[in-house]
């Protein structure tokens, strides 16, 4: 590809789901103001109050790729959005699977599934879900003769470092070699053979991410967690599939009484989503310059935004209360944005 011919459609692939309102949302009558009136569309439908004080609904239509409400599957969000990005690595490709949205609105449930629970089969996540693509199409004669290995990392970014998760947390250098990559240098690739091997990886980084932790959702809705599955042919990188689990996007309503720690924590990950956004825009419009730079975030994941083999997919999740409207609302303004073209 020269760089000039206009790109697949499918590159960029955008998708809002909607949980299901939670218990505690029940009890405090919270009310369900997302409705998804199609396959592709979604509606908020804001309750306001006048000056006479009479209420009335605003209603908000959004677009995207797909849209799913509170009943899809982890299986079905799976379909549309990460698996049609599977083969693309055994074709030297590059794949980027995020879940962006507000701290409790699904963004783990997603992309890690019910782990804790510990029946892995009835809580598939899309972590799973690609493992077992990944070692099917490796059976696939086509594939079969390229001598493929497997190999998972599993890492976290918080506040700028970046955290090895399947070695004790320890804290890793980015730094650009002599080629303009980024290495996350020391990080450990873990070889797996089989899907088991996978999610056993994810279990331990799992328990790692929340180790020596007080409040262990507070931290972990505070980083972005990356976990790779990469493929080698004689050692060589072949391909490599990242999903992301980013931190939640809320800003705190309370930013002014909030700590010190808290307002870094916020501008950190403000910028590192910022710069996802522009770098995903850029892939899009086959921009010759990416802004990677501008956080550790978009520096890590240099190679699967400068690629020409580069596909990326959003799942923007959100919560339906009308308790989290203003960040339901800028949940989809942000998805929206990385669509446009
Ligand atoms: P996040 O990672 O975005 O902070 P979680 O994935 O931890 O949010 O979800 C918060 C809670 O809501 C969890 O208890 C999770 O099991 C539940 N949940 C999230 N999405 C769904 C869904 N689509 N269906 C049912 N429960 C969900
Ligand atoms: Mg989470």
């Amino acid at each position: 590809m020269s760089g000039l011919e206009p790109l697949a459609d499918h590159r960029i692939c955008v998708c809002v789901r909607k949980r299901p309102l939670n218990q505690r949302e029940t009890i405090m009558k919270d009310l369900d103001i997302i409705t998804i009136p199609s396959n592709n569309v979604v509606m908020v439908h804001e309750s306001k109050q006048k000056v006479d004080l009479t209420r009335y609904l605003e209603n908000q239509t959004f677009c995207f790729d797909h849209a799913f409400d509170d009943t899809a599957s982890n299986e079905l969000v799976y379909q549309f959005t990460a698996q049609p990005l599977v083969e693309s690595i055994f074709r030297k490709g590059m794949a980027t699977c995020f879940a962006y949205g507000q701290t409790g609105s699904g963004k783990t449930h997603t992309m890690g599934g019910a782990f804790s629970g510990g029946d892995r089969d009835c809580s598939k996540g899309i972590y799973a879900l690609v493992a077992e693509d990944v070692f099917l199409l490796l059976k696939n004669p086509a594939y079969e003769m390229l001598d493929l290995k497997v190999y998972g990392t599993f890492f976290e970014i918080y506040g700028g470092k970046v955290y090895d998760l399947l070695n004790w947390k320890k804290t890793l250098q980015v730094l650009e070699d002599g080629n303009q990559q980024m290495q996350v240098v020391g990080l450990r690739e873990q070889e797996v053979c089989c899907v088991e091997d996978i999610l056993n990886l994810v279990e331990l980084g799992n328990s790692c991410r929340t180790s020596g932790q007080t409040s262990v959702n507070a931290h972990s809705s505070r980083s972005h967690a990356v976990f790779q599955i990469i493929l080698k042919s004689q050692g060589e990188l072949h391909g490599k599939f990242s999903l992301v689990d980013l931190a939640g996007n809320e800003r705190g309503a309370d930013t002014a009484k909030a700590n010190r720690k808290r307002q870094l924590e916020g501008a950190e990950i403000n910028k590192s989503l910022l710069a996802l956004k522009e770098c995903i825009r850029a892939l899009g419009q086959n921009k010759p310059h990416t802004p990677f730079r501008a956080s550790k975030l978009t520096q890590v994941l240099r190679d699967s935004f400068i690629g020409q083999n580069s596909s990326t997919c959003m799942i923007a999740t959100i919560s339906p209360g009308m308790a989290s409207c203003e960040n339901t609302l800028n949940t989809l303004r942000y998805a929206n944005r990385v669509k446009e073209l």
